[in-house]
This record gives C-alpha cells, structure tokens and sequence, in this order.
C-alpha cells in the first residue's frame, strides 16, 4: 500500500503569509490508520490554517473523514465520521514557549510533515470502542431480540464483511 504522499511545509513562511493548505489524503495511504479500519476506503479532507502568533508559527488544523470501522458485537461495518480541530505550535523543541492551548509540535518548522500530522490525529480521534447504535442494524441485536432466550447459544460463522459493498456504494 503506498504511503500518503509526503509533502513538506513551511510552517514559518506560511504563518508569515496567513495562507491556508486544503488537502485531501485516500485513508489508504495511512498504513497504521488503515490496520484499525474495516475498509482503508474514503479520503480524509484537512484543512490547515497558518498564524504568525508573536513570532511562533501556529495552525489550525481542522479534519473529518469517512471510516469504516467493525462493530465489537456482531463485526459487523459501520461507518462513522471522525472530526477533530486541534491548534498546533510549530517549534524546534518541545521546550520552546508556545501561546496557550497550542499542542507543540516539535521539529523544524520549515518541514512539517502535513500527512503524518494528519494520521497521527485520525488516530487520536478513533473511538475506543465501537458498536452499532440502537438505531443502526446490530446484527447481535436483532439475533438477541429475535431469538427469545430458546435457540441454543452455538457459536456462528460471522461475515464481518457481508454488508460491507452495500455500504460503500453509498
Ligand atoms: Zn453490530
């Protein structure tokens, strides 16, 4: 699977210049992202908003992506929309003073990695533990509410992707 592109910033001459980077990233690209999902499918869209704050290079960094993740009770896809904005200070050391509620990144600020911010976030954003909802289809839900407590309880053959085509045609 090949890698995000990698693409490296300047943080510093583009905080100087307010600019904002609009990217999309495929989640294929993201190896350690793609092991947690149920299907490295979809893209993730960032946006990141550069400010010169007092000499420190700091951005806004907003993200959302489309995953595919496996329900712990029936396996089975669900989709959710991970989100996030986080602010980042761009600095050369984890020392260095940065304006408050600003996240250090450290490293030279004239080559930040945009992909491997982007990935490290998403993964910070998953959730510890996914389900289906109670007004999603949880296949051990309905197995649960249909059975009646009377089938024996055998252990099935699960098909974790069964549904899965039909959900990414949408
Ligand atoms: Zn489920």
């Amino acid at each position: 699977m090949p890698r995000a592109q990698e693409e490296l910033l300047d943080a510093v001459r583009l905080a100087l210049e307010s600019a904002v980077v609009e990217r999309r990233y495929p989640l294929a690209g993201f190896t350690r992202l793609a092991d947690r999902l149920a299907a490295a499918a979809g893209e993730a869209r960032v946006s990141l908003a550069f400010r010169n704050a007092g000499g420190v290079p700091t951005g806004e960094l907003r993200l959302r992506a489309d995953v595919v993740l496996n329900c712990r009770r029936c396996l089975g896809p669900l989709r959710r929309i991970l989100e996030s904005s986080s602010l980042l200070a761009f600095v050369a050391s984890e020392e260095a003073p940065v304006p408050e509620d600003h996240e250090v990144i450290a490293g030279d600020p004239e080559r930040v990695d945009l992909a491997a911010l982007v990935e490290d976030e998403l993964l910070l954003t998953l959730p510890s533990f996914t389900a289906h909802r109670a007004d999603e289809e949880c296949v051990a839900a309905a197995k649960g509410a249909a059975g009646g407590g009377s089938e024996p309880r055998v252990p099935e053959r699960r098909r974790p992707f069964a549904g899965l085509k039909d959900l990414l045609k949408n």
